[in-house]
């Protein structure tokens, strides 16, 4: 017996039950159309909403950092790694997002795991959406406090349970995402700050999926529900709609400036590297200058999911980009993965237990990267499969 005989069992039994994560390779720069694991196909599947993560704009802001400022912070942002780039960042992102101040961290995850220990103790409860992402359940749990989760996107349950346990506690914070990644759909962020404005709780969303799509000019959810102002933690990531990687804080001044003296991940990680920053920079002043990539993305987003419909699938409860086509059952959502990569078409299968039993889809991302004769070679190669493993008639 080996020390590690443990983990070659556990990941047998991924293998055997059809959970085993096969990453594939991608040979290309991300856009509408990549190279994965040598065969060119239509990329259904990033994160790259507006098209940025190669955009020219962005690339060449990327080199020109590299050749001014060099490729590494050197040092965590409390020592000697705050560049010039990092806090005109900052500023640009709190602009942007008409927030008081803004935090930038690593990543969209760094910036849960900073930011929700900083807010909540042992003392204190957290109400939390059933579905919020990973790193939201990480940071709370890291945090210490009593986590109580409420139905989905259900203001009436987030209020059942704060009545419930809100007196047993110091203090509070009700934290959601903003777009939920797996069905596409958006937190009623307008009620369920009334429930948190009731009982004088802080609010927190994540809107990684929201920034750069939601709102005016990818101004975020905050902006779609017209609430500037009134919550007080908006986390956001750069590696999503922005195209490059990072992550963010903004709202509340006082917030912002406690993040910076007690936000583990601040303090003891370096920084994302000039290019990034730099980068970041350049997909604001594209997002600020015109609304343009934003249209498209919803046009594309619109016409895609209205076709579907006409060809007969389900596309779920999804309210943005993200489009779900619902399939019932896991081993058909892979075959019919595996199918579409086939036809040249790159779509995800998303099955137990990432999404609930029954309820296993194929996940389409939408891109403003998309041209319209993309979509539809998109739509005929989903036709064709549909029809093969009889989903649609
Ligand atoms: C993707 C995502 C993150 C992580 O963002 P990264 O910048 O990739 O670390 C965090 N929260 C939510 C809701 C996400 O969808």
């Amino acid at each position: 017996m080996s020390k590690t005989d443990w983990i070659t069992q556990e990941i047998e039994t991924l293998k055997s039950s059809g959970l085993y994560n096969r990453i594939r390779t991608i040979g290309s720069p991300q856009g509408a159309w990549l190279v994965v694991d040598g065969q060119k196909v239509l990329n259904f599947c990033s994160n790259n909403y507006l098209g940025l993560a190669n955009h020219p704009k962005l690339v060449a802001a990327a080199k020109q950092a590299v050749d001014e400022m060099g490729v590494g912070p050197a040092a965590v942002r409390s020592i000697a790694g705050t560049m010039t780039l990092h806090l005109e960042l900052e500023k640009r992102l709190a602009a942007f997002k008409g927030v008081e101040a803004a935090i930038t961290f690593q990543s969209g995850f760094t910036a849960n795991l900073a930011t929700i220990p900083a807010l909540v103790g042992k003392e204190d409860v957290i109400f939390s959406d059933r579905l919020n992402h990973a790193s939201i359940i990480d940071g709370c749990r890291l945090s210490g406090g009593k986590i109580i989760p409420y139905d989905h996107c259900d203001p009436a349950s987030l209020e059942a349970v704060i009545k419930e346990n809100l007196p047993q506690f110091r203090r509070a914070i009700v934290i959601t995402d903003g777009v939920f990644s797996m069905d596409g759909d958006v937190a009623p962020l307008d009620k369920i700050y009334e429930v948190a404005k009731k009982y004088d709780i802080l609010l927190m969303v994540d809107d990684a999926h929201g920034e750069g799509v939601l709102g005016k000019g990818g101004r975020g959810i905050v902006d779609h529900f017209g609430l500037h102002g009134k919550v007080d933690v908006e986390v956001g990531t750069m590696s999503k709609a922005f195209g490059v990687m990072g992550g963010v804080v903004a709202g509340n001044a006082t917030i912002v400036e406690w993040l910076r003296q007690r936000g583990r991940p601040f303090l003891f990680s370096s920084a994302v590297t000039p290019p990034d920053a730099a980068a970041c920079i350049a997909a604001i002043d594209l997002l600020e200058a015109s609304t343009e990539l934003v249209d498209k993305l919803w046009a594309n987003a619109k016409y895609f999911k209205a076709e579907m419909k006409k060809l007969g699938f389900d596309t779920g409860l999804s309210a943005t980009p993200i489009t779900p086509v619902m399939l019932g059952e896991a081993p058909l959502a892979q075959q019919f993965s595996r199918d579409l990569f086939e036809a040249g078409v790159f779509a995800m299968a998303l099955g137990y237990p990432t999404v609930p039993q029954g309820k296993a889809r194929i996940r389409v991302m939408i891109s403003a990267a998309h041209s319209k004769d993309d979509l539809n070679k998109g739509l005929g190669a989903f036709m064709k499969v549909g029809k093969k493993l009889g989903v649609i008639k």
